[in-house]
């Protein structure tokens, strides 16, 4: 049930990735008091990966679940209110903005970080929802590397299963490469330099009937859907690259998306088309999707928002 007495924060911030703890790190550092949302995965989509090799600054990798802990404990230290809930409802409609948490809490806001990030799309088998972090990834450039000189699986046909699968034919023996019709949705030049690399196998027609492997990812059986014909071939690492659906369903209506649900910022800024509201990370982001990325942007996040409100003198 809605509480309409509302709590008044200078800045929220939505989602607790890479992006949203950065941003909590700048703002309070910058004496804004910042207040941050968690969502229902805190930490993000880094917290179902296991090891991060590519963070600057861990010289020894890191696995994915306690570097965000990291984010967290320096936004914390720094005096980030961090909290457990859900932002479920937003009017943009003036001033200060309002954010309903968990349906029920209603927080008034001078400026808002949207941080709310993407999931990737899964296939929905049993089997690779089992194995995910054995061998079952959605990103090929975090965990490529463990599978240097083996054979792997990638599923997809866009731009970033073929992207992926370039990267991967550099790394491993082979890349079979699952697309579940006869022809590849990914740019012209991207398909000619998948079709053009010998050590990257296409099946067309063809989905993923089941990864094979009881504690770690061993095979995988692939269904020809025009034949019926099943085959197992053995592998370490299967990439699914189907997709990624950005966290954006609450903001529709008030910020402006592109026709996928990446919310669009004005380039160079992290700023949307309501003035006081940023985005930062996967949210405004399909094309690099890093950890480092995302902190980036969540760091210009709240440089944009402590410009915005010290030229409203509302810090
Ligand atoms: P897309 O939505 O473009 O492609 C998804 C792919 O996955 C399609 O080939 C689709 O098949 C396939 N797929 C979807 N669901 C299933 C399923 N259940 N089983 C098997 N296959 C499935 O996503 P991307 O992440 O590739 O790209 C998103 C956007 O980002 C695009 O606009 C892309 O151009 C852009 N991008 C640009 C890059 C660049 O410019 N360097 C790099 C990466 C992304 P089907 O074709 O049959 O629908």
């Amino acid at each position: 049930m809605e509480n309409n007495s509302a709590e008044k924060v200078h800045v929220l911030i939505i989602g607790s990735g890479p992006a949203g703890y950065t941003a909590a790190i700048y703002a309070a550092r910058a004496n804004m008091k910042p207040v941050l949302y968690q969502g229902i995965q805190p930490g993000g989509q880094l917290t179902i990966t296991t090891e991060v090799e590519n963070y600057p600054g861990y010289a020894d990798g890191v696995q994915g679940p306690e570097m965000m802990i990291h984010f967290e404990k320096q936004a914390a230290r720094m005096g980030a209110d961090i909290r457990y809930g859900l932002a479920t409802k937003v009017d943009f409609s003036q001033q200060p903005y309002k954010v309903w948490i968990d349906d029920e809490k209603l927080i008034e806001a001078d400026a808002v970080i949207i941080c709310t990030g993407a999931s990737a799309k899964w296939l929905g088998l049993p089997s690779e929802q089992r194995l995910n972090g054995f061998g079952v990834s959605a990103c090929a450039v975090c965990d490529g590397f463990f599978f240097k000189g083996k054979e792997v699986a990638i599923v997809g046909a866009g731009d970033t299963a073929a992207e992926e699968a370039l990267y991967l034919s550099k790394l491993c023996t082979t890349v079979h490469m699952i697309v579940r019709r006869d022809t590849m949705r990914a740019s012209k030049v991207m398909q000619e330099r998948v079709l053009n690399t010998v050590n990257i196998k296409i099946y067309w027609n063809s989905e993923t009937d089941e990864i094979l492997g009881e504690h770690k990812t061993e095979a995988v059986r692939i269904k020809n859907t025009k034949t019926g014909e099943k085959v197992e071939v053995p592998i370490s690492g299967f990439f699914v690259a189907i997709g990624h659906q950005p966290n954006s369903d609450i903001f529709k209506g008030w910020i402006d998306m592109d026709e996928t649900g990446y919310i669009k910022t004005i380039p160079g800024t992290s700023k949307t088309n309501v003035e006081g509201v940023f985005a930062a990370g996967d949210v405004q982001d399909k094309n690099y999707r890093q950890a480092v990325t995302a902190a980036g942007s969540g760091c210009m996040a709240a440089l944009d928002a402590e410009r915005y409100l010290s030229a409203k003198g509302l810090v």
